[in-house]
C-alpha cells in the first residue's frame, strides 16, 4: 500500500460497548498495526438527544483495558482533530450547501406533524411504511416542489428546515467490499436521508463521509448493520470528493447469540456478559456486567473476539496480540454471522490463565483477594499459590474459591462428604499423622505424601480413603490442587493446626 493506512473506530457514545463494537475496534487496530498505519478514535456524538453521561469515558476505559489504544483521539490528540464530531459542527454545513447548489440535495421544511401525516396518508397495502423518497418528495414542503422565491422566503423567515439528499430515481450504486466483494444497491428503494438537521448538526451520513475524507481515512470497517447506508455514503463520496478518494469498506459479520443477532437482552437471559466492561445505565441504574468484571483476561478477550469472524486458515485458536497483528487479514474475515458461544469464550480464558506467567496475573489476583477481604501480606507466597491453582481457574474470580483457603482457615467444612465413612480408625490415623508431621525432615509435598502413605500402610487403611478427609480438613471442600501440595504451601504449623481443628469437628456429634 503506497498511502499510509489510516483506519477509524467511530462509535456513538450511547452506552456499553458490546462484543461487536470491540471486535470492530480490534479488526481496525490489527489492520492498522499490520500495515504500519494509524488507528483513530472518532466520537460520533452529533445526535445530542442521545447524549449519555459517562459513555465516552467508558469507551476510553475499554480501549485501555483491552490494550487497543488509538494513535489519535479526543483524548490523545492528533493532526486531524477535533476528533469529537460535536466540536466539528461548523465544518459540515458548507458540504450540505454545496450539494444543494449542485442539485444533489434540497431544503425540506416539513414539520414533524406533516411528516407524520405523510406516513399516515400514503400508507397502503403495497407500501406499509411510506418514506420520504422520489415517489413522495414532490408532495412535501421542500425546495424541489416550492419555487425559488418561496424557498428563499422561508429561509429568510428563519423557518426550521433540514437538508436532504436527493436520491437518484433509478441508479445502481456499487462498491467493492473487502469481505463481500462487489455489492450493489438500487437507489430507488433508498429514502432521501437527512444530511443536516434543523439544529445545524450533521446526521451520521454526512458527518461520516466528510470526516473520513478530512481525516484521510483509507479503510473503513464497521458492522454489517451499516450496509444499507452504504449507497448513501457512496453517493456522497461521488458528489463531494470523487469516488477515487473513497476509503475501502469492509462490513463485518454480525455476531449471533443463541437466537439470531446477539443482544444485550441475551446476556441477561442466558447469564453471560455482552459488554467489554460493566456498564451502569445512568437513567435506569441498570448494571450490565462486563467481561472484565466477570473475570476475563484482556488477552483472552481479544483472542476470542478475533476468532468471531476470522481464522488464519489453520486449526490454531490461541493467538497473542502480536501474532494476530502478524496474521490478520480482512480477506479472511467471513461474511456469514459469527456465533458467540460462552462456553468457548470461557475455554479461551482458561487457556490464557494457564498460559499466563504468574507475575503477569499477580496484581489482578491480589486486587481480587483484597476486594474479597482476603489479606495478602506476602507476595512471594501469593505467587506460589497462583502457580499451584491457576490451571484450575477458568475465570479470574475462580482464584477466590481455589485460593482463599491458603490465606484463611476454612469457614465451613463439607462434613457430609466425610461423615458417612468416618470412624475411630481414621480418627486415630490423623492423630498419629500429626505426630509424624512434626518429625518430617523437610517440609516438601513428596515427604508429606511419603509419611502419609507409610502410616496408612502401617495402620492398614487405604490411602485413597484418607485423602478426601485430609483435603476437607485443609480446604473445607472437595476442590483444590493436589492435597500434599496444599499442605506444603500451608506450612507445617498450619497443616497440623487445621487437621487438629477439623478432627474435633468431625468427631463431634
Ligand atoms: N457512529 C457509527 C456507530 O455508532 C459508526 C459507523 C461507521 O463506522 O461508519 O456505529
Amino acid at each position: 500500500m503506497s498511502q499510509k493506512v489510516r483506519v477509524r473506530f467511530a462509535p456513538s457514545p450511547t452506552g456499553g460497548l458490546h462484543l461487536g463494537g470491540v471486535r470492530t475496534v480490534l479488526y481496525n487496530y490489527l489492520f492498522a498495526k499490520r500495515h504500519g498505519g494509524d488507528f483513530i478514535l472518532r466520537i460520533e456524538d452529533t445526535d445530542q438527544t442521545r447524549f449519555v453521561p459517562g459513555a465516552e469515558e467508558y469507551i476510553y476505559n475499554c480501549l485501555k483495558w483491552t490494550g487497543l489504544e488509538p494513535d489519535e483521539s479526543p483524548l490523545h490528540g492528533g493532526a486531524y482533530g477535533p476528533y469529537r464530531q460535536s466540536e466539528r459542527k461548523e465544518l459540515y454545513r458548507q458540504y450540505a450547501e454545496q450539494l444543494v447548489k449542485e442539485g444533489r440535495a434540497y431544503y425540506a421544511f416539513d414539520t414533524p406533524e406533516e411528516l407524520e401525516a405523510m406516513r399516515h396518508n400514503y400508507k397502503s397495502e403495497q407500501n406499509p411504511s411510506p418514506q420520504y423518497d422520489h415517489t413522495l418528495r414532490l408532495k412535501m414542503r421542500n425546495s424541489i416542489r416550492l419555487s425559488k422565491e418561496e424557498t428563499d422566503k422561508l429561509i429568510a423567515d428563519g423557518t426550521k428546515h433540514v437538508i436532504r439528499i436527493k436520491m437518484p430515481e433509478r441508479e445502481t450504486v456499487s462498491f467493492k467490499d473487502m469481505i463481500r466483494g462487489e455489492v450493489s444497491f438500487d437507489t430507488s428503494v433508498v429514502d432521501d436521508k437527512v444530511l443536516l438537521k434543523a439544529d445545524g448538526m450533521p446526521t451520521y451520513h454526512l458527518a461520516v463521509v466528510v470526516d473520513d475524507y478530512l481525516m484521510k481515512i483509507t479503510h473503513a470497517f464497521r458492522g454489517e448493520e451499516w450496509l444499507p447506508s452504504a449507497p448513501v455514503h457512496v453517493l456522497l463520496w461521488k458528489y463531494l470528493f470523487g469516488l477515487e478518494n473513497m476509503p475501502q469498506w469492509a462490513h463485518l459479520p454480525l455476531i449471533l447469540g443463541p437466537n439470531g443477532k446477539l443482544s444485550k437482552r441475551d446476556g441477561a437471559k442466558y447469564g453471560f456478559p455482552v459488554f467489554a466492561m460493566s456498564w451502569t445505565d445512568p437513567k435506569t441504574n441498570e448494571l450490565t456486567e462486563g467481561f472484565k468484571e466477570k473475570g476475563f483476561l484482556p488477552e483472552a478477550f481479544i483472542n476470542l473476539l478475533a476468532l468471531l469472524g476470522w481464522n488464519d486458515g489453520t486449526e490454531q485458536e490461541i493467538f497473542s496480540k502480536e501474532e494476530l497483528i502478524e496474521k490478520f487479514s480482512m480477506e479472511r474475515v467471513h461474511s456469514g454471522g459469527a456465533k458467540f458461544d460462552y462456553e468457548k469464550a470461557k475455554w479461551f480464558n482458561h487457556e490464557w490463565i494457564k498460559k499466563s506467567a504468574v507475575k503477569s496475573i499477580k496484581s489482578k489476583v491480589k486486587s481480587l483477594f483484597e476486594e474479597n477481604n482476603i489479606i495478602v501480606s506476602d507476595d512471594t507466597f501469593l505467587e506460589k499459590v497462583i502457580a499451584v491453582v491457576k490451571d484450575r481457574c477458568t475465570l479470574l474470580s475462580d482464584f477466590i474459591q481455589q485460593g482463599s483457603f491458603f490465606f484463611q482457615e476454612p469457614e465451613k467444612y463439607d462434613i457430609d462428604a466425610v461423615k458417612p465413612k468416618w470412624n475411630e480408625a481414621k480418627k486415630n490415623f490423623f492423630l498419629s499423622f500429626t505426630e509424624e508431621l512434626k518429625a518430617i525432615p523437610e517440609w516438601k509435598s513428596a515427604f508429606i505424601e511419603d509419611a502419609f502413605k507409610k502410616l496408612a500402610a502401617l495402620q492398614n487403611i487405604k490411602p485413597g480413603e484418607l485423602q478426601l478427609p485430609l483435603r476437607i480438613m485443609l480446604v473445607g471442600g472437595k476442590f483444590g490442587p493436589p492435597v500434599f501440595e496444599i499442605a506444603e504451601l500451608l506450612d507445617k504449623e498450619n497443616t497440623i493446626h487445621r487437621i487438629q481443628k477439623a478432627l474435633s469437628l468431625f468427631s463431634a456429634g
